[in-house]
Order: structure tokens, then C-alpha cells, then sequence
């Protein structure tokens, strides 16, 4: 048997029972359910909302993966050469921060004294630089020096 909570075509709400869902529509189609308020056989399951609680949880926001590493002495090698690198770089050179891309394009066209320069420039104008045929090197970033 099942339990069907219906409607009418004027919204009365009732249940009935049945044999089967089969057996609903079969007399559905037949005329043989009314309803008990009006007496229409205009009647139709109702459509069910979910009474049931929700309960499955959403999943738990995941941090944001970092690239990770774990360094062998070689690496850690490589690490401090890069560190060290940097460091000449940084202590050897003129930075002229974010000036550093018309610096770089004034050097190269003669128009101020050739000399290294460090800055910032983005991917993008550090790509239009080597297009350009101005040699610019990115400063390795070593881990430790983030933040
Ligand atoms: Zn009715």
C-alpha cells in the first residue's frame, strides 16, 4: 500500500491510500478518486517540498595549496647560491623600482648611462623587454624570502 498525499483542482489537500502507484493512476485516469471536500475527480499527487532536514554538511573549505618542497643538502646548496646571487644583484645594481622597465628601454636606446638597474616589472613587461632585445633577468626568489 501506499500513501498518497493529493490535491484537487481547488487545492483541497487529502491522502488516500492505494494499492500501488499503477493502481493510483489506473483509477485516477477512471474517475475513482474525488475528493472528499468538492467531489472532483480533477485530482493530482501534490507536489511534496522535502520535509526532511537537510543534514549533509558542505565540505569544509580547503586552504589554498602552497607549492611545497623538501630540500635536499644539494638543493639547500642551490638555495643559498641563489640567495647569494640575489643578494649581488641587489647590492651591485641601482634599484630604481617600478622605473625599471622605462630605465631599462632608456639604456638600451643610449639615452642614460649603461649601468645595472633592478626593479619591478611585471611578466608581461619583462616578456616586451626581451622582445625588444633588452636583456632582463629575473631576480631568483628564494623561498625563505617571501614574506
Ligand atoms: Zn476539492
Amino acid at each position: 500500500m501506499i500513501k498518497y498525499a493529493l490535491a484537487c483542482e481547488q487545492a483541497h489537500e487529502f491522502e488516500s491510500w492505494f494499492p500501488s502507484s499503477e493502481a493510483f493512476e489506473e483509477q485516477r485516469k477512471r474517475g475513482f478518486v474525488t475528493c472528499p471536500f468538492c467531489n472532483s475527480t480533477e485530482v493530482d499527487k501534490q507536489i511534496m517540498a522535502p520535509s526532511v532536514a537537510r543534514t549533509d554538511k558542505l565540505p569544509a573549505a580547503q586552504p589554498e595549496a602552497q607549492p611545497m618542497a623538501v630540500l635536499t643538502d644539494k638543493e639547500q646548496e642551490i638555495r643559498a647560491a641563489l640567495r647569494a646571487l640575489r643578494e649581488q644583484v641587489l647590492k651591485n645594481s641601482e634599484d630604481v623600482g617600478k622605473n625599471f622597465v622605462e630605465e631599462a628601454r632608456k639604456m638600451h636606446f643610449g639615452e642614460t648611462e649603461e649601468r645595472s638597474i633592478h626593479g619591478e616589472a611585471d611578466f608581461e613587461e619583462a616578456r616586451a623587454l626581451l622582445e625588444e632585445g633588452i636583456d632582463v633577468l629575473p631576480i631568483p626568489v628564494v623561498p625563505d624570502d617571501r614574506n
